[in-house]
């Protein structure tokens, strides 16, 4: 069955979630799942469009909050004080959104796909949940839409790191034959080949499964699993029995995500907003429309092909990529 995908301009915002049961969020007290930027980062969901969604819910009696999780890297955003921090400098203030704020890294663990997730509390105590998701590209899933939203910001540093280290490649000696192809796809230089030598910088490595996807000989496997695999199964571990709405931001679509500070530049022009209560719809939409104004513009400057993400997804059913998109 196709999923319904609404295109919409931020006016006509009430006019679609109207569409969906948003009537269900009334009294609950909702998380609204986003990013808030690195620091340096300039394309994250602005505070005065999230004061926008938040007044919808509002409307409906809902109590929101936004809500997202500390990251396994170091930075301000590592802490639950320092992401706090960060999140004021870049506005993010009930006087500016209308409502609290919450930053936290406490988790608890949902198995799915046989795969242990430290899902954020806030999320699995929550029934009803809005997800605002800004796309653009990233450098190891080719694009981050509603998917990378709760698939890497839902869980615990800790899981997020389990995900990344589980991604990358080890190598069956055996099978090489030091073609070099795996090392000229990496997109970061992490693979060097030089005659019957073989070597990989892990430390450079970000799990994006290009030399895996590239390997003819299949000399080369994930530690665990594909990470665009389990990036799908750990979006359903957040989601999944839970009512839900999803509002992508197709704006400022940069070349890398917003945990990045070096994001730049913008590689497709601004188009608009889609709302679904379907992850996997929404991302196949938004990838769609992006690729009507910029053909394959993600694999072009990510090299990692974003439609992986998707598939599994649906694979594993946390939605469906056939869609009906419907423009108020
Ligand atoms: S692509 Fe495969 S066979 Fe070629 S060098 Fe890399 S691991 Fe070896
Ligand atoms: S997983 Fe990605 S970053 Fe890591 S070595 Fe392979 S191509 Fe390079």
């Amino acid at each position: 069955m196709k999923k319904v995908v609404f295109f919409t301009d931020i006016k006509k915002l009430h006019d679609a979630l109207s569409n969906f049961n948003i009537q269900s969020f009334s009294e609950k007290t909702v998380p609204i799942k986003l990013h808030m930027g690195e620091k340096k980062n300039k394309y994250f969901p602005k505070p005065d469009f999230v004061k926008h969604v938040v007044g919808e819910l509002k409307k409906v009696n809902a109590d929101p909050y936004l809500f997202d999780t500390t990251v396994a890297y170091s930075g301000l955003r590592h802490s639950k004080h320092g992401y706090e921090k960060l999140a004021k400098i870049h506005g993010f203030i009930p006087k500016n959104v209308g409502c609290n704020v919450i930053i936290d890294d406490a988790g608890i663990p949902v198995t799915v796909e046989n795969r242990d997730y430290e899902v954020a509390d806030h999320i699995y105590n929550s029934t009803h949940i809005f997800a605002v998701s800004h796309v653009k590209g990233h450098v190891a899933t080719g694009m981050g839409g509603a998917i990378k939203n709760f698939g890497m910001g839902g869980v615990t540093k800790e899981t997020k790191q389990k995900m990344h280290h589980g991604s990358r490649p080890i190598r069956k000696k055996d099978n090489c034959t030091y073609c070099g192809v795996c090392a000229e796809a990496c997109p970061f230089n992490s693979i060097i080949v030089k005659g019957n030598k073989w070597d990989q910088n892990m430390r450079k490595c970000f799990g994006c499964g290009v030399c895996v996807d590239v390997c003819k000989e299949k000399a080369l496997s994930y530690m665990d699993a594909d990470f665009q695999y389990v990036l799908a199964c750990s979006a359903k571990a957040c989601v999944q029995d839970k009512n839900v709405i999803y509002l992508n931001e197709l704006k400022r679509i940069a070349r890398s995500c917003d945990c990045d500070p070096f994001a730049g530049p913008v590689i497709c022009p601004d188009i608009g907003y889609l709302v679904s209560d379907d992850p996997v719809a929404i991302d196949k939409a938004s990838l769609d429309l992006i690729n009507d104004v910029k053909k394959d513009v993600f694999v072009k400057e990510n090299k990692i092909s974003p439609v992986k993400q998707i598939k599994y997804g649906e694979e594993i059913g946390l939605g469906s990529s056939s869609y009906q998109l419907i423009e108020i």
